[in-house]
């Protein structure tokens, strides 16, 4: 049995079998079984089956959220958020079925078509840090092109996507098309990596994971989607709205803990405004609420595990110039401040995701400087960039090298839009249209019309 935690207090949520690679294999035969009656299953039906699901999350929203916050250690009010957010984005799938169309070429002598084929059984291998929200950006678009599946949530965090497979066979969706198996990634999931009946695996985790992934995966010429690792810049400069500026930036660091791949860690500012910003930002860091995730106040919990604690907290070794350090609970639970740091672009804390509350400030002198630093990262998720200068965000935008940016925001994740990553932190892409391309084959056909 594995038991599963809850990080702010430390007790026993659940015991869960964890399975092994036989429980894998009928898994993945029942995903086989389901595939030709699903793929078949007319358009119209299958959209109506995605949205019951939406409806169903909607329904269970307060149960789902609160299974997340205990199992995650999220704030409550955080939760509800993402979990409204996986309803969302069963509805933009719901919707998307019909609407991920073919072409038609022109050929001389007939007629060129192509048409987006489901891949089959595919493998769906999910972090812990938002296990919920992260299964449904694969489950979505994997559905709606006709794929079944096989879901492997984080060790840590299996309890949300358990009770959404449940939900998703109330729904009406056929057993066998949604199997969620819960177990370590070194059995289940380096099973369905190397299983020959699984088309695809979706992967979001760690990019030494990410690397195991796609050397497993060669040996079937499996797809792979990979969404990683982050180490993003937030961009001020000294013509920003300030005050705007820091008190946003904690949320874009802090929230989850700082355990999102998103979290724009390094803080560059221009070095004319850095003093000002710098004291804005560990008044707004200071004014984080730190406590027990079921308290409508808190804005962050724990962090996982108390082995993440240790990794976390390695980080900050004596020659750290630490500017702020916050408080944090005491006693049982995983709990870590939220603490800012002043360092060079060289500097480990720099360069590494901490994956912990844990921001860089980074001084520029101008953009060229800005766009260098931001670039030099093996990463390339996420960022923001803060400036009045329309013309100046936009080519800032265009120079940096990730996937996921917002100007004068730090919000880049909306069911509709692309998501995903350049270098290291991945390829391929969730949410928004851009999905479906990751879960179908595209298939050409030609029709002659010679008589
Ligand atoms: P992880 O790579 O340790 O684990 C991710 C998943 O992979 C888990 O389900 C785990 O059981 C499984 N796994 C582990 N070893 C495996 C193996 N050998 N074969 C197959 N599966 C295996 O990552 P984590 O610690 O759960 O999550 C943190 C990491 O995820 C961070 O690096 C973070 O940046 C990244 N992340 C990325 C995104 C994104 O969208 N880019 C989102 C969330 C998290």
């Amino acid at each position: 049995m594995t038991a599963v935690l809850n990080p702010a207090t430390e007790e026993t949520l659940a015991d869960i079998p964890p399975a092994g690679v036989e429980e894998t294999d009928a898994a993945v035969a029942r995903a086989r079984a389901a595939f030709p009656a699903w793929r078949a299953v007319a358009p119209t039906d299958r959209a109506r089956l995605l949205r019951r699901l939406a409806t169903l999350v909607e329904e269970h929203h307060e149960e789902l959220s609160r299974i997340e916050s205990r199992n995650v250690g999220k704030p409550i009010a955080g939760a509800r958020g993402e979990v409204g957010m996986v309803a969302q984005v069963f509805h933009f799938y719901a919707g998307a079925v019909d609407k991920h169309h073919g072409e038609t070429i022109p050929v001389g002598g007939g007629v060129d078509m192509t048409f987006r084929e489901p891949l089959g059984v595919v493998g769906l291998i999910t972090p812990w840090n938002f296990p919920l929200n992260i299964a449904s950006w694969k489950l979505g678009p994997a559905l709606a092109c006709g794929n079944t599946i096989v879901l492997k949530p984080a060790e840590l965090t299996p309890l949300s996507a358990m009770r959404l497979g449940e939900l998703a066979l109330e729904a009406g969706i056929p057993e066998g098309v949604v199997n969620i198996v819960p177990g370590k990634g070194s059995v289940v999931g380096q099973r369905l990596i190397e299983h020959p009946d699984v088309a695809k695996i979706g992967f979001t985790g760690s990019t030494e994971v990410g690397q195991q992934v796609m050397r497993g995966a060669a040996g079937t010429i499996k797809r792979v989607t990979l969404e990683l690792g982050g180490k993003s810049a937030n961009v001020i400069f000294a013509d920003a709205d300030l005050e705007k500026a820091a008190a946003a930036a904690p949320y874009a660091v802090f929230d989850n803990a700082g355990q999102d791949c998103c979290a724009r860690s390094r803080i560059l500012v221009e070095r004319s405004a850095y003093d000002r910003f710098a004291e804005l930002l560990v008044e707004a860091t200071r004014n984080v609420k730190v406590g027990d995730p079921e308290d409508e106040a808190s804005q962050m919990g724990p962090l996982i595990s108390a082995q993440h604690r240790e990794t976390v907290a390695s980080f900050l070794t004596s020659d750290v110039r630490i500017a702020f350090r916050g408080e944090a609970p005491k006693g049982q639970g995983f709990w870590y401040p939220c603490v800012l740091v002043e360092a060079s672009p060289d500097d480990r804390i720099a360069r590494e995701e901490v994956f912990g509350p844990v921001a860089a400030l980074i001084p520029f002198a101008d953009e060229a400087e800005a766009v260098r630093i931001a670039n030099d990262s093996a990463y390339g998720l996420s960022g923001s960039i803060w400036t009045r200068d329309g013309a100046r965000a936009l080519r800032v935008a265009r120079a940096i090298d990730t996937g996921v940016l917002s100007i004068n925001s730090n919000s880049s994740v909306r069911p509709s839009t692309p998501f995903g990553g350049f270098k290291q932190s991945g390829f391929g892409r969730e949410l928004g249209m851009h999905a479906l391309d990751g879960y179908s084959e595209v298939k050409n056909v030609f029709y002659s019309t010679e008589g």
